[in-house]
């Protein structure tokens, strides 16, 4: 059934070994984030022997489906005050910055018998979440402190998401130091210091990442090879783990321009083309419904997308070695964007692929 996402679990896996054996070279554990591709439990199950010592998701409704995988799972995305009781029941570990949600989920262990830890986030400058007042930050901790059901466990913070803000060792030293500031004034051993996401890769290879972080939370590193400061495909890694393979629904020769008086498209915007005469088209069934097709590109080379509407999308094939028919299919690669949407679509089947076998769907 088309169109599809294949799922390359050795590929995957592959890449979730090769980078945690790279951060625990440099004494830090790997947080596998899963949120890319819906945490999918056919794919974290396959990669929870990878060495990865957590499993990170910004979805508690994604964590609740692997609460059979005995890894301790962190809730990454700052938890709703009307999730609280989610969040204790299906995640170890939360990155918080208010105090009222500590709170909360403090009050939430004491009715359920739970432990629950806590990291406090810190913004660097990226400008989403995060204290970015040292005083306040240092009076959270000291409420945190005194809660009797939570575990203060330490720091982490998120850079190039909103802000595009690249982690150093200034600013990721700062996080740390921070971290030093607290273990002195309270009188405490600070266990995790989360400095970032896959953009802090970089930092490794240069030999610049401060000592005292003790985890990164790596989410397209792991799905797509890449690291994400740079945009650079990182070395010995897998970027072809998910293809999207979708089916030739029509394949006709057509003029390259539009015939007629030119308005806006279905999405109101007003197109511009090229002529480049009479061209073999193929349209495949998926569309701006089922994932970011500006995210998409051709796995051959000599073929365009041309565009797509809602549920179709056209592929210039004229110049490509393979003499197409109706029903065959066209495979797609697929950047972060893509991907998200496209595991997120009901309207795209999912295969997971291991070892030769095939196993159909979920
Ligand atoms: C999405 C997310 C990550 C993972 O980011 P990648 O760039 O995919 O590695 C890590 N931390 C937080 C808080 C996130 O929201």
């Amino acid at each position: 059934m088309y169109p599809r996402i294949e799922i390359d679990l050795d590929k995957l896996k592959h890449n979730a070994n090769l980078l945690s054996k790279k951060c625990r070279e440099h004494n830090i554990e790997t947080a596998v984030v899963t949120k890319v591709y819906c945490a999918f439990p056919e794919i974290v199950d396959y990669l929870k022997d990878s060495g990865v010592k957590y499993i990170a998701d910004s979805r508690i409704k994604n964590l609740k489906k692997l609460s059979s995988i005995d890894l301790e799972k962190i809730l990454i995305r700052i938890p709703m005050l009307t999730e609280v009781e989610d969040v204790v029941k299906y995640s170890d570990i939360s990155l918080n910055s208010e105090i009222e949600v500590i709170e909360k989920i403090d009050e939430t262990c004491a009715k359920l018998n739970k432990k629950h830890k806590i990291a406090l986030m810190v913004d660097l400058g990226d400008l989403r979440e995060g204290y970015f007042k040292e005083d306040e930050l240092f009076e959270v901790v000291g409420k945190t402190l005194e809660l009797k059901n939570v575990e203060f466990v330490g720091l982490g913070t998120n850079l190039t998401c909103y802000g595009a803000v690249i982690p150093s060792k200034e600013n990721l030293g700062r996080l740390c130091e921070l971290g030093q500031k607290i273990e002195e004034k309270f009188d405490i051993k600070l266990s995790f210091i989360s400095g970032g996401n896959s953009s802090s890769l970089h930092l490794l290879d240069k030999g610049e990442m401060p000592s005292r972080v003790t985890n990164l939370r790596l989410g397209e590193a792991i799905a797509l090879g890449k690291e994400t400061a740079y945009s650079q495909d990182i070395k010995g890694a897998y970027q072809d783990s998910f293809k999207l393979v979708c089916e030739i629904v029509e394949l006709k020769e057509k003029p390259s321009i539009p015939i007629g008086e030119i308005g806006v498209d279905a999405f109101g915007n007003k197109p511009h083309y090229e002529d480049k005469g009479i061209r073999k088209r193929a349209i495949v069934g998926i569309g701006k419904q089922d994932t970011n097709v500006d995210g998409m590109s051709t796995v051959d080379p000599k073929q365009e997308i041309l565009g797509a509407s809602s549920d179709h999308l056209i592929v210039d094939v004229t110049e490509s070695d393979r003499d197409y028919k109706v029903g065959d299919t066209i495979e797609f690669n697929l950047e972060y964007g893509a991907l998200m949407a496209a595991t997120t679509s009901d309207y795209v089947n999912k295969v997971f692929k291991c070892e030769e076998k095939l196993a159909e769907n979920v």
